[in-house]
């Protein structure tokens, strides 16, 4: 099962305001709670231009993914942003695809157990209910750093490689460079505040019902 809920719209709306937009919307796996009814009525209710949308299954399979970027890349080179709608795994993928452009997700993943995803492997989501990649371009700091920092690097990262494990590269340090690469490093001067451990699953079904 896969549960997603859009994010709060004073945390996406800044970000987004007077941008063109390219929309990607999953619809992938077959038991999740995805809000798409709320996902629709807020791209419906958005002023920006929108380029193009896509909406497809399966945002999580890289290959797949590539022959949709390839297919709208007009309507994607014509917009300032990306937006996703889609699990963490999702919008991780899209932003490996398109390195040179801003990709921001606009749901929050909840819970991902039984996850059919074809990408995890290689993009993971710890599924901590308040999604970090509008603040570290589109890179989980939580799956990518031993350590899960917020706020990285720490103080042990050499040569743009892990303290923990010297083979892997630095997850921050890898977020730095995505950021200078999108002319976005003022990103960093926001500090993240710790992360809320009660934005999880558990709390979520006790405020929802309908969700098995
Ligand atoms: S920040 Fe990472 S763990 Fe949290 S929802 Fe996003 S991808 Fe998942
Ligand atoms: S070196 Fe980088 S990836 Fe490793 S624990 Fe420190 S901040 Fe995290």
């Amino acid at each position: 099962m896969l549960v997603t809920q859009l994010k709060p719209e004073e945390e996406v709306l800044p970000k987004i305001s007077g941008k063109r937009l390219f929309i990607f919307e999953c619809l992938g796996c077959k038991e999740l709670y995805f809000p798409k009814e709320e996902v629709g009525k807020f791209v419906d209710s958005l002023k920006e231009e929108i380029t193009g949308r896509a909406i497809l299954d399966y945002l999580c399979n890289r290959e797949f993914v590539k022959a949709y970027v390839g297919e709208y890349s007009k309507e994607i080179e014509g917009a300032d942003l990306v937006l996703v709608f889609s699990c963490g795994v999702g919008t991780q993928v899209v932003s490996s695809l398109l390195e040179s452009k801003l990709v921001y997700t606009g749901c929050d993943t909840l819970y991902l157990n039984g996850f059919q995803g074809l990408s995890a492997r290689n993009f993971n989501c710890n599924q901590c209910g308040q999604c970090y990649l509008n603040y570290t371009a589109g890179i989980c700091p939580i799956t990518n750093c031993p350590k899960g920092l917020l706020n990285g690097p720490c103080g042990g990262t050499k040569d743009g490689k892990c303290e923990v494990d010297p083979e892997a590269d630095c997850a921050w340090v890898l977020i730095y460079k995505r950021l200078e690469k999108l002319g976005k490093l003022d990103t960093l001067t926001e500090i993240l505040s710790p992360r809320d451990y009660s934005k999880n699953i558990t709390e979520y079904l006790s405020q929802k019902e309908g969700v098995k």
